[in-house]
Formats: C-alpha cells, sequence, structure tokens
C-alpha cells in the first residue's frame, strides 16, 4: 500500500505522522519516504531525516538522471519524491507513506491506482492554521505566511478529491484516526491480494 498525506502547511500532518511511526506496530508495516528539497532548512529540521536538501543544481541534475518519480514547486521551492526508494519498496511488497502536497497527491494516485490511498489532514480552523504558520514562519517574511495561507485555502477546497480526511483538533484522536484509517486499508489491501 501507498499512503499519501497531504494538508495545508500548518495542519499539523508531520507531528501526526511522527506520532505514528513511533509506535512500534506501525513503524514495522510502514516506510516513510524523504523527499529532495531545495527549500531552506529550518531550525530542528535534519539532513536526511525530514528531507534531504538539496541546491537547485543538484536537483536540476537528479531530475535529468530520472531520479525522481514526481516534483512540484511549491512557493518558490522544489519537493519531489525519489523514485528509487518508491519503485524498491514496492518491489520488496513494502507498505509507504508519503507527505506530499496536492499535486503529488494526484500523480501518485494516477502512477498507483490500485493500491494508493489519499489522506487529507485538516486544521481545525483558519484561524488556528494563521496561527500555526505564523508560529513556524516566525522568522520568515510576512510575505510567506499570506502565501502559505492562500494556498492553504485553496487546498481545502480540494480535500473532498482524498479517500478519506482527518480533522486534527486535538493530537491523540487524530492520531487515532489515521492508526485506524491505514491499519483497515492494510488489511482490506492483504485480502485482495490473496
Ligand atoms: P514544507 O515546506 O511545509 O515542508 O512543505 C511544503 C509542501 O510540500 C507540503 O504540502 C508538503 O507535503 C509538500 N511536499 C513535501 N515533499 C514533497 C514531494 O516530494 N512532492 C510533493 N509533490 N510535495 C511535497
Amino acid at each position: 500500500m501507498i499512503f499519501v498525506i497531504s494538508g495545508p502547511s500548518g495542519s499539523g500532518k508531520t507531528t501526526l505522522l511522527e506520532r505514528l511511526l513511533k509506535e512500534a506496530g506501525l513503524r514495522r508495516l510502514l516506510r516513510k519516504s524523504i523527499s529532495f528539497t531545495t527549500r531552506p532548512k529550518r531550525s530542528g529540521e535534519r539532513q536526511g531525516r525530514d528531507y534531504v536538501f538539496l541546491a537547485r543544481d543538484d536537483f536540476r541534475r537528479a531530475l535529468k538522471a530520472k531520479k525522481i518519480l514526481e516534483w512540484t514547486n511549491f512557493l518558490g521551492y522544489y519537493y519531489a519524491t525519489p523514485r528509487d526508494f518508491v519503485e524498491g519498496q514496492i518491489k520488496k511488497g513494502g507498505n509507504i507513506v508519503l507527505c506530499l502536497d496536492l499535486a503529488g497527491a494526484r500523480k501518485i494516485k494516477r502512477l498507483y491506482p490500485r493500491n494508493t490511498a489519499t489522506i487529507f489532514i485538516v486544521p481545525p480552523s483558519l484561524e488556528t492554521l494563521r496561527r500555526r504558520i505564523a508560529q513556524r514562519c516566525h522568522r520568515t517574511k510576512k510575505e510567506e505566511v499570506s502565501r502559505r495561507l492562500e494556498l492553504a485555502r485553496a487546498e481545502l477546497r480540494a480535500s473532498r478529491e482524498y479517500d478519506f480526511t482527518v480533522v486534527n483538533k486535538n493530537l491523540h484522536q487524530a492520531v487515532k484516526e489515521l492508526r485506524g484509517i491505514m491499519l483497515n486499508a492494510l488489511s482490506q489491501h492483504r485480502c485482495t491480494q490473496i
């Protein structure tokens, strides 16, 4: 199975996924894809753990060398899914989780329609979202906060394209819902494979 998790910047999708992957049961079942990005590293982020941070030239080289399965330009920075990782996991029969924007979710669903489940994380309110984005970007320009908010509104409108939605009002509850969706999809998928 391939799980694609999307949600506006500040929806809490990264924290949710981190919590979930801390659980031994799910960590055993799922591998997270680490994307390439040309965006600068935020404080607390680590090379190779959160993203593979690349210079633009290296990104172009990776694209030319067909090392990229899908890519997007998000607010001026490039983000991309490594082809080797995804294809390697599929070959091994492993399950993958990817955190992607709407364009990425559409692409993966198109490439692997039968084994992709898309999940959209909804923030509790636009006000919460604005606060989270502003906190995260406290050293970033005001302009980026408003661009991320604008994009978040558009992403929220597209949330009905997803197979599942989870409202991240309470972290504990949202982790529980996400875990339920994934385990259910995994067991159904296993049944159809037998
Ligand atoms: P952020 O800068 O907040 O880490 O990520 C910005 C957006 O890019 C988020 O919606 C995130 O899910 C998305 N994103 C991260 N990596 C990839 C990727 O490899 N492909 C696509 N399509 N989107 C990505």
